[in-house]
């Protein structure tokens, strides 16, 4: 593997130990990541002795680099252009019930490879001159990387058990590589899936968000299902999946609708937060499922239902609860409206509205209810996507022409205060919605002039008398 360790940092670090006559490596990720071509900047490197004075020694071989000191853990990290490099004592751990905090002492390589979490994981290449790149690879990892399988080194219940984060990575490593759990890990995981409790919830959101961005994240989210473990973290996910029947007439399973969709969008977009709206889009419809007679299964007011289930759920993930929640929001409480546009005839108001509402995000909810279009009959597929090159064309049209997309009141309240001199109330308010609507609906352009006339025939219906004309007052 020598000729993979080229990077001036392995050669500055041989350096130091062979004079030392110490022991480090390179561990973990960086070294599986060789293996799989996935470029990784991250470098982990393990020193049987202390990190920190390793770190301290490259730090200044390499050019007096500033160096960060994480005493508690006994590590220490140095930037080197774009690389990170963590350095850290060989350690043997062992845990205690309670905490996925581990009693650490010092150790031999064995023992550190010991307590890493998957074969894949616990590969090492030595940096001493005597046998520069030697891999050591005691689990098996190479094989394991070849059969594509996620196994951890010891015994599973007692790694998992260990540190119940682990569950998770196995579940996101899967996901990223398209790697299989082997069957005792995987039973390690469900056997364990309580245990997830006494992880964080930062911890685990990390690990949904990096499965949520892999290139197909069902994988995640049905292994997520199969072991139990997203009944404990979203169970309104869990309550997706299902179908029910009444007198021979069921509906789609939602669980596995919207993991279909979450594939589908996971091509045409690198945007965690569409993703995420994604998983939510149709979260309410088990709340909201009523059998009617007449015309079989509905869902009614589920996009809305959906919108007020979102904070409640991004609160207990410990997921943001800003502006990037609140667009998770609008595109599930929009993600109705181009379906609905496109089954009727599409009209200059009603796609003059869906802009107004949906903004900048407006190519985004394109994109996801497009990606919602899963039916298996060919027929309706084409209809639909011929329908939805027609809201976009009709989209763009109306863009172009009125502007609506980041609407701002052509006549402001000043302009009204001033031009009936009065003070702020009401009014002003009702005025202002007038004029929005009348663009909206397409009485009047969305320009100054149109909306200062219309303006002023409204307020005269409210029986006000302008007392300053400001029709040249155009704003600049
Ligand atoms: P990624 O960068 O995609 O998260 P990684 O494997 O580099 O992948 P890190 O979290 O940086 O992940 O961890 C580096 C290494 O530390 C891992 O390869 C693994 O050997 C070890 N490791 C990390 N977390 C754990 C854990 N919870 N239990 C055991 N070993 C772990």
């Amino acid at each position: 593997m020598k000729q993979y360790l080229t990077h001036p940092i392995f050669k500055c670090i041989s350096e130091i130990i062979t004079e030392k006559n110490w022991e480090a490596y390179v561990i973990g990720g960086f070294v599986r990541d060789l293996f799989l071509q996935r470029p990784s900047k991250d470098i982990d490197i393990v020193v049987i002795g202390s990190g920190i004075e390793l770190a301290e020694l490259t730090a200044k071989k390499l050019g007096n680099l500033k160096l960060t000191v994480f005493k508690n853990f006994g590590t220490a990290m140095i930037r080197y252009r774009d690389w990170e490099i963590e350095f850290v004592g060989a350690r043997k751990e062992s845990y205690q019930r309670h905490s996925r905090k581990p009693i650490v002492e010092n150790g031999t390589l064995e023992d550190d490879q010991n307590r890493r979490d998957f074969t894949i994981n616990a590969l090492a290449l030595s940096l001493h001159r005597d046998n520069y790149g030697e891999l050591l690879d005691p689990f098996e990892g190479v094989t394991s990387l070849e059969q594509k399988i996620i196994r951890t080194p010891l015994d599973p219940l007692v790694t998992f058990s260990d540190d119940p984060l682990r569950m998770l990575r196995a579940i996101r490593f899967a996901t990223q590589l398209g790697f299989k759990i082997e069957e005792t890990t995987f039973d390690g995981i469900i056997q364990n899936k309580d245990r997830i409790h006494i992880v964080s919830k930062e911890r685990i959101v990390d690990e949904l968000n990096k499965m949520v961005m892999a290139p197909r994240p069902s994988i995640g989210f049905k292994l997520l299902e199969k072991t139990g473990l997203l009944e404990i973290i979203i169970p309104e996910m869990q309550a997706l999946k299902g179908v029910d029947r009444v007198k021979g007439r069921a509906h789609k399973d939602n669980f596995y609708h919207t993991l279909e969709v979450l594939d589908r969008i996971a091509p045409n977009t690198e945007n965690l937060w569409l993703r995420w709206a994604t998983v939510f889009h149709d979260i309410a419809k088990p709340v909201t499922k009523r059998y009617d007679p007449k015309v079989g299964w509905t869902f009614h007011a589920h996009n809305f239902v959906g919108e007020k289930m979102v904070p409640k759920i991004f609160k207990r993930l410990k997921l943001p609860l800003n502006e990037k929640m609140k667009y998770v929001q609008k595109l599930v409480s929009l993600h109705m409206r181009p379906i609905v546009l496109s089954e009727d005839i599409v009209t200059d108001s009603a796609v003059r509205r869906l802009l107004f509402e949906a903004g900048d995000d407006i190519d985004d909810l394109m994109t996801l209810c497009e990606a919602d279009i899963t039916s298996k009959n060919p027929e309706k597929v084409t209809r639909y996507m011929r329908n939805f090159k027609v809201v976009r064309r009709k989209l763009k049209e109306i863009e172009e022409k009125d502007r609506i997309r980041n609407f701002q009141p052509p006549v402001s309240g000043e302009i009204i205060m001033e031009t009936f001199d009065l003070k702020p109330c009401k009014i002003i308010g009702d005025l202002k919605s007038a004029i929005k609507e009348a663009i909206l609906e397409g009485e009047i352009q969305n320009q100054f002039d149109d909306a200062y006339q219309y303006m002023l025939q409204q307020a005269e219906k409210l029986g006000l008398k302008p007392v300053k004309n400001l029709s040249n007052n155009k704003p600049a």
